[in-house]
């Protein structure tokens, strides 16, 4: 073999141990850690060395990327704190696991027609282009029943879609449903888009309210999932300076700005640089100030739990206003789910039944507009599936939602 052969063999060899080395999640190592309790995994979060991907139940799951791997080893072994190792690679896992990736690069993500997606799919989660598509259906087919208007653009400048479902009735109150903010939570948008369905379709649960719904308040990180890093939490910001890029939106927002977020951008909760610092937050801090004295309801859909969250998330110590009205409604909407599909949510303060986080919609929507009803909705499952929950659930999922929210909405409107 010639030198050069030897030099271009090499140099290839070179090329494609990168290309393997920058496969997102690669080493990257998910444990179990135990005592649920301690703050070390708090800490360790906020310092940006680990990510948290399943804070129910009675230990953590996180994701550990390599280069941190030894210093959390050494801070939960100094705290005491056991943990095993599920996933010794995270990137040879999802790929493994990942049956809708296959689809998706295979796929055409341009290719939703009239008759390949006139509602919502049941069956695959839909990509940003075909949520767009879907909402520019309805806004033409449906003129009576709902408006679709951009409430402005992300980091990269897409459009935030905000879908107004439209009352047979005058009304002076109006419900809020949020959205897709984290990108890698699929099943919030997917239930999302079921329930403008549902609500065009079934004109009786809100004849009397308006509804606002943004499906995808994060498109930039949603498109990231699709087609770089099926995991990708934040937006997608560039942080200048800074070697991480993304900023978390559900911790941008000017409540208690800062406490129990990061202001390492390497962080999963990085918070930004000031409080709306994003065009995302922005959008929809704008939005919901022009319905503030007629919302009576704000719920952002999350995954994954089952839990229906109430404020305060930033406090403890603090008690939100109304917690108990906040309870009893929400004991509704669990009940309505359990009928529904026997699936089994729980109503949990934010802050005891999770950590304490500060800058989410929730705990803003409660203290700036003074919404009665605040809630942020982790859905589907408790971590069997998580993040990359099988599609096989959005239609069941969506089922039981919606009806938690039409017996909410009577509820609170009797
Ligand atoms: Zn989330």
């Amino acid at each position: 073999m010639s030198v050069w052969r030897v030099l271009r063999w090499l140099m290839v060899m070179i090329v494609m141990s990168d290309a393997i080395m920058c496969l997102p999640n690669t080493r990257h190592q998910v444990w179990r850690v135990g005592s649920r309790g301690s703050n070390v995994v708090q800490q360790l979060l906020v310092a940006g060395m680990l990510d948290v991907l399943n804070h129910s139940g009675s230990s953590r799951t996180v994701r550990v990327p390599p280069e941190s791997l030894t210093e959390v080893k050494d801070a939960l072994q100094d705290a005491g704190i056991p943990y095993q190792v599920l996933i010794h690679d995270l990137a040879a896992h999802l790929q493994a696991a990942d049956e809708e990736g296959r689809e998706r690069r295979s796929a055409d993500n341009s290719s939703c027609t009239v008759s390949s997606c006139p509602a919502p799919l049941n069956t695959h989660y839909m990509t940003f282009s075909q949520m767009e598509w879907y909402l520019r259906d309805v806004n033409t087919s449906s003129p009576t029943r709902i408006t679709v208007s951009s409430i402005g653009k992300s980091v990269e400048g897409r459009n935030i879609w905000l879908a107004h479902i439209l009352p047979s009735q005058p009304s002076d109150k109006a419900v809020w449903l949020e959205a897709g903010l984290h990108a890698r939570e699929w099943i919030s948008p997917a239930v999302a888009l079921h329930l403008i369905h549902h609500m065009i379709t079934n004109t009786s649960a809100t004849s009397s309210v308006d509804v606002f719904i943004v499906p995808m308040a994060n498109p930039d990180g949603y498109v990231y999932t699709w087609i770089t890093d099926r995991l990708w939490r934040k937006n997608r910001r560039v942080n200048g300076g800074a070697r991480c890029d993304g900023v978390d939106l559900n911790r941008n927002w000017d409540s208690h700005f800062g406490v129990g977020a990061s202001n390492n951008p390497c962080s999963e909760v990085y918070q930004g640089p000031s409080a709306f610092s994003e065009p995302e937050t922005k959008a929809l801090r704008d939005a919901m100030l022009k319905l503030k004295d007629n919302l009576e309801l704000v719920l952002a859909l999350h995954s994954y739990g089952q839990d229906l969250l109430y404020p305060w998330g930033w406090s403890t110590g603090e008690e939100a206003p109304g917690k108990h009205d906040l309870i009893a409604i929400g004991q509704v909407f669990t009940q309505a789910v359990k009928n529904a599909t026997g699936t089994e949510y729980a109503v949990k303060n934010a802050a005891e039944g999770y950590y304490v986080a500060s800058g989410a919609t929730d705990d803003w929507a409660m203290e700036a507009l003074h919404t009665k009803y605040v809630y942020t909705l982790e859905l589907r499952d408790q971590g069997r599936q998580g993040f990359l929950l099988e599609p096989a659930n959005i239609l069941a999922c969506s089922e039981e939602i919606w009806q938690g929210i039409t017996q909410v909405i009577k509820k609170i409107n009797a």
